[in-house]
């Protein structure tokens, strides 16, 4: 009898809290800031282009071998606007085969993937599972303002850090030259007592 009274008082308890679960898909719970969803890529803004090069080490690395990317030469470093000499051209993730491992995150030097937020992109198509290079920097940019992403290494691979940093080494190395040829010139034209 007073282990049944108990029983109704915890549930009645429980009536009054707060409930933990959500009505899914009509709510949608916060994910935690360490959460690991879907790789996606990252957007350069101060060149307006991604940051990855292309460079493929994280599709040699990726355990699955879901990734698939091509390079291409960049307008952009052409015209100055860009310290990057290659870009990516397309990029492609099977979502269905990635494993969210993180180890493409890892490997990457140029800050240009990270696991993002994003964990909702079932479709009812089996070729809907491959997120190609808008999807990937759609998901990024989200990514990079849910999280107030910055780069761990801003001074190499954000494009106007880079740029300043190359200009301010150029005007340096200017100014050196020509501090070294006044200093010879003052030594050419000093009198040499015999
Ligand atoms: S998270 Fe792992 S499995 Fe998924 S793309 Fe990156 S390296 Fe491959
Ligand atoms: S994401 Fe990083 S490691 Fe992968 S291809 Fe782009 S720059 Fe290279």
């Amino acid at each position: 009898m007073i282990a049944g009274i108990r029983g109704m008082l915890t549930t009645l308890g429980w009536l009054f809290k707060r409930p933990v679960t959500a009505h899914y898909p009509d709510q949608h719970l916060p994910v935690q800031e360490r959460y690991m969803g879907f790789p996606a890529l990252l957007w350069d803004e101060t060149a307006e282009e991604p940051f990855c090069t292309g460079c493929m080490v994280c599709i040699r690395e990726c355990p699955t071998q879901c990734m698939t990317a091509q390079m291409m030469d960049n307008p952009k470093f052409t015209d100055g606007s860009s310290h990057r000499r290659k870009i990516i051209e397309t990029f492609e993730i099977n979502l269905n085969r990635c494993i969210l491992c993180g180890i493409c995150v890892d490997v990457c030097a140029f800050d240009a993937i990270e696991m993002s937020y994003e964990h909702e992109l079932a479709s009812y198509g089996r070729a809907g599972a491959r997120a190609d290079l808008p999807t990937l920097l759609d998901v990024g940019r989200n990514y990079q303002v849910e999280a107030s992403w910055v780069p761990e290494n801003a001074e190499k691979n954000v494009a106007r850090v880079a740029l300043a940093k190359k200009a301010a080494a150029a005007k340096a190395k200017d100014d050196g030259q020509k501090a070294e040829g006044g200093a010879a010139e003052g030594t050419d034209g000093a009198e040499v007592d015999a």
